[in-house]
């Protein structure tokens, strides 16, 4: 074996947290080097947030060509051409990748293609050869899975299997009740197809206060999305063949006690979003002292820092607020810490703000409701909400709701939570979440001057 090359950093994973982490260590002078076994990108750019939106794009203007009718257009929708949108999307991610390498180029990041795994605490082998870090980033994200249910790995797709789709299937079926179910049945639905939703409990988006869950749910119903509640599934077959697929999915329907067996067929295809899984298990861990939770997880605390010293992890690997910006913003604050001289440099976990691409979009910073209330007492949180049609429906037939609910608490009523469903929120909940971040109390919202007549001015004049 050629001798181990030696760096400062090694980083395994070219996505949203390891380009981050390695592109800032290496501006502070850092020899650095990283690891991809796949696109560079990760996950966002190949098989997320950035072909996601596209999607939802193409998605919200099928959703307007229907709309501007209301407002005397005499549009005619003739066709969509599926193929069209993949094509330019996946040349838009070819040309993303490329500007990730680019930059990683710049920085003088060292690119090394392959599988990494460790051999000891600091060495990392890929391709048969050894480096060896001082310090040493895990940025391996997560991937997505299907449960063992007889037939659903056979037959399901995962969400990348939603960005391989060459066709937009009559009529699909998603699985799951998380971010990803509820986009892509969104994107689906408002591009015409046929489209159920099976959740295992009465509601999803479970994850955030139950105001999101509950509007997109009433405006997906709205729609035509058939969300079909208290779902168990128990196998899926093919009465078609592989080239016409014709999907049938058997469950148990209902509540304990109550459940009846119910069959739904005719799926051209079925999408599962179930969870995420850490990419954890290829890096041979065992030869470190890092520990990983019961579902692969990295466990890391507020520094990053694993239970190997010098050994660090972000981003999804880790399990917490798995979203891009949170990989990137840790990945940059322990460059930060370790190459930057900022010792104190770590990311506040608290008031990440997130949006659910959904039809109408639903965004969310701080506590729900029933955290504002374990955390302040319920006789302490002071609720404000909202509900109305935003203007831009005032001349179109089908109306959506915008709803708003601020959670304050204390005598002061400091802002706590921000919950929000209702077209625009996608891009009205970032400068909200800036002023939730810097503590600001319901007087501060209502001391800034409203801007009339927009949907976002609610959220300052709510009594
Ligand atoms: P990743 O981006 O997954 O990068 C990890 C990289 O490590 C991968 O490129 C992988 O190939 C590589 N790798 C793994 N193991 C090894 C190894 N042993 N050796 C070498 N390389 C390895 N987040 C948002 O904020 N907004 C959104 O709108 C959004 N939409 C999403 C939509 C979908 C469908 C999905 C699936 C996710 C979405 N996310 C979104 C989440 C976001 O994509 C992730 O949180 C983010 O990509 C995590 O970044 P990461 O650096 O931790 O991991
Ligand atoms: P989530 O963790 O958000 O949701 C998983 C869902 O799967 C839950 O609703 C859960 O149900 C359901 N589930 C789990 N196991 C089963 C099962 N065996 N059968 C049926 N349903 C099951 O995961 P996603 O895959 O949707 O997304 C992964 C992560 O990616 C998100 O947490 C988010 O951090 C990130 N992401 C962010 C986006 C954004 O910012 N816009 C968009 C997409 C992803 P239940 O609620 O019933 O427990």
């Amino acid at each position: 074996m050629a001798a181990k090359k030696v760096y400062d950093y090694l980083v395994i994973g070219a996505g949203s947290g390891g380009v981050a982490s390695a592109r800032r260590a290496a501006s502070y002078g850092a020899k650095v080097a990283i690891f991809e076994s796949g696109r560079f990108g990760g996950t966002c750019v190949n098989v997320g947030c950035v072909p996601k939106k596209i999607m939802w794009t193409a998605g919200s203007f099928h959703e307007a060509l229907q709309e501007v009718k209301g407002y005397g257009f005499d549009v005619e929708v003739k066709s969509f051409n599926w193929n069209t949108v993949k094509q330019k999307r996946d040349a838009y991610i070819k040309r993303l990748n490329e500007i990730y390498e680019r930059n990683l180029e710049k920085e003088k990041v060292e690119k090394i293609r392959g599988l990494a795994k460790f051999v000891d605490a600091k060495t990392v082998e890929c391709d048969g050869v050894q480096y060896h870090g001082k310090h040493v980033l895990i940025a391996t994200g997560s991937y997505a899975w299907i449960p063992e249910i007889p037939g659903a790995q056979e037959h399901g797709l995962t969400s990348d299997g939603f960005f391989e789709l060459e066709y937009l299937p009559k009529k699909v079926a998603l699985v799951g009740g998380g971010y990803i179910a509820v986009e892509l049945a969104g994107i689906f639905n408002s591009l015409g197809s046929d489209t159920t939703l099976f959740i295992r409990h009465d509601e999803f988006l479970r994850d955030f206060d139950p105001v999101i869950g509950q509007t997109v749910m009433e405006t997906y119903e709205a729609a035509g999305v058939k969300i079909i509640k208290n779902s168990g599934l128990k196998g899926v077959e093919n009465n078609g063949d592989n080239l016409k697929k014709s999907l049938s999915m058997s469950f148990d329907v209902g509540t304990e006690g109550a459940k009846t067996a119910q069959t739904f067929d005719g799926f051209e295809e079925i999408i599962f979003a179930v969870g995420r899984r850490a990419h954890t298990k290829p890096l041979n861990l065992k030869v470190t002292k890092i520990k990983t939770d019961d579902r692969d997880y990295i466990i890391a605390d507020e520094w990053q820092n694993t239970d190997e010293e010098n050994v660090y992890a972000v981003g999804d690997v880790t399990g917490k607020a798995m979203l891009t910006p949170v990989a990137i913003a840790a990945g940059r604050r322990l460059s930060d810490r370790l190459f930057g001289n900022k010792p104190n440099a770590k990311l506040s976990y608290q008031n990440i703000p997130s949006v659910i691409f959904s039809h109408p979009a639903a965004g969310s910073v701080g506590l729900s409701e029933n955290e504002a209330k374990k955390q302040y007492g319920e006789k302490n949180i002071k609720i404000y909400s909202s509900r109305f049609t935003n203007m831009h429906f005032a001349l179109t037939e089908h109306k959506q709701p915008t709803v708003y609910k601020l959670i304050c608490a204390g005598p002061e009523e400091k802002v706590v939570g921000l919950h929000m469903v209702g077209k625009g929120s996608d891009e009205i909940l970032q400068g909200f979440a800036v002023a939730i971040n810097m503590g600001a109390t319901k007087a501060d919202f209502d001391n800034t001057v409203a801007i009339h007549p927009t949907a976002g001015e609610e959220i300052v004049t709510m009594r």
